[in-house]
């Protein structure tokens, strides 16, 4: 199922009134309208398609059995992490400078078409992607962006709900849509064989983020060829997955995931803590809501919580490796470069039950 986000036609089309979250499916300023995903839509001279110039969340919505709850709608879907991957949404398109609908019409978007979904896939969880791209080349209005518009607040909803003239972009010149699919089955069976992972260079140092912010470094732009050829380029090799290092020798991420490791601490007292790592997120990654989320259940639970730099011999040395996201959730690394890796089943099984505790996440760290 797809839903596009509409603006309403004419100069007043601005974002600046998104309704409430409860208010109508199709608040004043963006229409929702659910589609077949088979049918063509998009332009060809969408600069989405052109040019990679767009950005992009994935997240999933569990089917919760009837109860009614979550979406809003009366969908029975509880949708994970919402509000963190609004947040990051806003903060890519903001990098990218792409004027974006606010928060409450993508939540009813993804709402409309979950209910859409249900109703031909009765109980099957869903991956809900949010897509935003520049635009058709050339469309009027665009280039109007004004910067500020995408702040969230700390509960996740667009800041310009509040402040509208100060923040609302004058025009949304975008194209907006929310693909619902099902979750593919391949993904659990990949998560209980663990992965064979290659570290893979990514060409740049860990402070190209901060030296060079035109490289959109760690925002989740639509300009993803470079790591899906890393993905074939592992397959070629016979590995399932990739893990990047910067030119200077840093752990960085996967091409869709965030790099988890723990260490066994001896205490004091006899007994063993938990330290669990992430590298730097100034290196130039990006912020993962799953690490944020896992994070916040860790550090409930009493483990230290720890932020690279890490070097691949960490890895090596790590009492467990982990490649972490929204729709993989938290897949045990087995081997790296061909060598066999330590593993922690029991580990693992605890930090899935992190992730699905599905806590607000914390701090991403430095
Ligand atoms: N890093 C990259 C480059 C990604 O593309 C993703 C998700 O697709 C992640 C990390 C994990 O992010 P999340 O946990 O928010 O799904």
């Amino acid at each position: 199922v797809v839903v596009y986000l509409e603006p309403d036609a004419g100069p007043a089309s601005s974002a600046s009134s998104p309704g409430s979250a409860d208010g109508p499916a199709d608040g004043p300023g963006v229409s929702l309208r659910v589609d077949d995903p088979r049918r063509p839509a998009i332009l060809v001279t969408d600069q989405g398609l052109t040019r990679g110039d767009g950005v992009f969340e994935t997240m999933t919505a569990v089917a919760t059995e009837g109860s009614g709850s979550g979406s809003g709608t009366g969908a029975p879907f509880r949708v994970r992490k919402e509000d963190s991957h609004l947040a990051r949404l806003a903060t890519s398109a903001e990098a990218l400078e792409i004027p974006l609908p606010p928060a409450p019409a993508w939540r009813q978007a993804a709402a409309a078409g979950l209910d859409a979904f249900a109703a031909g896939n009765p109980g099957v969880d869903a991956v809900v992607k949010l897509v935003a791209t520049r635009g058709p080349e050339g469309a009027p209005g665009g280039g109007h962006y004004v910067r500020g518009a995408a702040d969230v607040g700390s509960d996740g909803e667009l800041a310009e709900a509040t402040e509208p003239g100060l923040l609302a972009p004058p025009h949304l010149t975008g194209t907006y849509w929310v693909l619902v699919s099902p979750v593919s089955r391949g993904l659990a069976a990949a998560r209980e064989r663990g992965l064979k992972v290659l570290l893979l260079d990514r060409g740049v140092d860990s402070g190209v983020a901060e030296r060079a912010p035109w490289l959109l470094m760690g925002t989740k732009s639509l300009s993803y060829a470079v790591n899906m050829a890393a993905l074939r380029y592992a397959a070629s090799q016979g590995a399932d997955d990739v893990i990047f290092t910067s030119s200077d020798g840093q752990v960085l991420e996967g091409p869709t995931s965030t790099v988890l490791m723990a260490r066994r601490i001896p205490q004091q007292d006899g007994s063993t803590g938990i330290e669990l790592i992430t590298p730097l997120r100034s290196s130039g990654i990006l912020p993962g809501t799953s690490q944020g989320t896992i994070f916040a259940a860790a550090q409930a639970a009493g483990w230290q919580l720890g932020y690279g730099p890490l070097e691949p011999s960490d890895l090596v040395d790590a009492d467990g490796v982990w490649l972490v996201s929204s729709v993989r959730l938290v897949a045990p690394v087995t081997h790296l470069d061909g060598e066999e890796i330590l593993q922690d089943p029991e580990l693992t099984e605890l930090l899935n039950g992190f992730l699905a505790e599905d806590r607000e996440p914390g701090e991403h760290g430095p």
